[in-house]
């Protein structure tokens, strides 16, 4: 509730867009402040809109505020407010309809690929127009299309891939549409390690988008779509977990039972399979490693996805999963509470701001001198890796489930360093 705030402050410095501009209403404060002239019957104006619109949804002051305010429920209603009742220009609204029309759908983004290298290589990049859909969409899909490892060479996991020795659990798995079309890589490397951790891995085809983007961004009856269809796809597997490997993701796969709670026909089912989602990590240190690991002999900066660290509050599993590593050096990165910017589609939607969080936090992770960046979401690793780039520096990437893969079939450091 807005009643909650005491106005003390304390979140100011965890937030971005603060941390960025030093605007009260660019703060979480300042923003619960405006939510609570909307609840008392304020007119929705431009204004208002604005400094919602720019707003990460990170959720670093959900973690920072002593009182317990839910900033992420208010907020979530708020953009389903400002959906249903502002009219944004026609050019916004364009935008908005591609994001929407592209990034939910795997099939559409895979299909993508060929034409996006085609465009990288042709120097079309230089050329595209300084207005318009493809100036903003066009060097987010680039940069997904530089970063991803080629298709080539990836095949999509079976249906089901069975435990290696003795099954201790049978997990859903969550392929996902920027993860699943961009990085199947990581999917690869989640599946063989939770095979080598005795987990029987049901991964059906046919599962589409989770709905996190849209409910992150006001759209609650597309997301609702999107849940009851995984949930659909997921039932009578007779699943014990439904396990994620992207942290946006999981955080709204956690939110199903809220998502549906007044749906007659899903609101059980939905809080049935709210309980069994699991973060990979979450998992994996619940169930306790059996696979043996191998030496990684490398300095790994890890960096807290926002929506698992601030919105699922899994920061010490993926750094005990790392540091049961042999040989592996975990360093801190500074301001680890701080977005890099990603935030689903706000990087798109914001790309001045957002490159200079994406800076910041290059400079904090090239300081720590790590050879290899780790974070648990693809939206974190483009990021990160687009403001490395920039500064002109290198460092390689993965995510946790490589590392762990890496590990347990004792592949060489090399392999981390040099693959992406
Ligand atoms: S969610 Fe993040 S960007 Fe939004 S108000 Fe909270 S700290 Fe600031
Ligand atoms: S949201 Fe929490 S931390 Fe921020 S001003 Fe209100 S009570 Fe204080």
């Amino acid at each position: 509730m807005v009643s909650d705030c005491v106005h003390c402050g304390f979140c100011l410095t965890t937030c971005p867009t603060y941390v960025l501009w030093g605007e009260e209403m660019d703060s979480p404060r300042g923003r619960i402040h405006l939510i609570g002239q909307g609840v008392s019957g304020e007119p929705l104006t431009d204004s208002m809109v604005t400094h919602f619109d720019r707003c990460l949804g990170c959720m670093a002051c959900v973690t920072a505020c002593p009182s317990g305010v839910r900033y992420d429920r208010l907020i979530e209603d708020t953009r389903a407010q400002v959906e249903r009742r502002h009219s944004r220009s026609a050019r916004e609204r364009a935008v908005r309809a591609a994001i929407f029309a592209l990034f939910p759908y795997p099939r559409r983004l895979r299909l993508l690929r060929g034409p996006l290298r085609a465009y990288q290589r042709s120097g079309l990049q230089k050329l595209v127009a300084r207005t318009g859909l493809l100036d903003r969409l066009a060097p987010t899909l680039a940069t997904l299309e530089s970063l991803a490892p080629r298709l080539r060479g990836v095949p999509r996991p079976p249906a089901r891939v069975r435990a290696r020795g003795e099954r201790r659990a049978v997990v859903g798995m969550l392929t996902g549409c920027v993860q699943g079309a961009f990085f199947p890589d990581v999917n690869s490397a989640t599946v063989r390690v939770l095979a080598a951790e005795g987990c029987d891995v049901l991964i059906p085809p046919s599962q589409g988008c989770c709905g996190a983007l849209s409910v992150h961004n006001g759209r609650r009856a597309e997301a609702q779509r999107f849940a009851r269809r995984l949930i659909d796809t997921f039932a009578r597997t007779g699943m014990d977990y439904f396990v994620v490997n992207a942290a946006g993701c999981g955080s709204s796969l956690k939110e199903y039972d809220e998502l549906l709670a007044d749906d007659p026909a899903y609101a059980r089912r939905a809080a049935d399979f709210t309980a069994k989602v699991r973060d990979l990590s979450e998992l994996l240190a619940e169930l306790g490693p059996v696979a043996p690991r191998h030496p990684l002999p490398m300095t790994v900066a890890y960096h807290d996805a926002c929506h698992l660290g601030h919105a699922q509050g899994i920061r010490a599993q993926p750094r005990a999963l790392l540091r049961g590593i042999p040989g592996l050096e975990l360093r801190p990165i500074a301001d680890p509470e701080i977005c890099c910017g990603s935030a689903g589609v706000w990087n798109v939607l914001n790309p001045g701001p957002a490159a200079e969080l994406g800076d910041r936090k290059a400079k904090a992770v090239l300081a720590t001198g790590a050879e290899l960046l780790v974070t648990a979401n693809p939206g974190c690793l483009m990021q990160v890796a687009a403001a490395v780039h920039r500064r002109g520096g290198t460092i390689a990437l993965a995510h946790t489930a490589h590392v762990l893969d890496a590990s347990i079939r004792g592949l060489p450091p090399a392999t981390l360093t040099s693959a992406r």
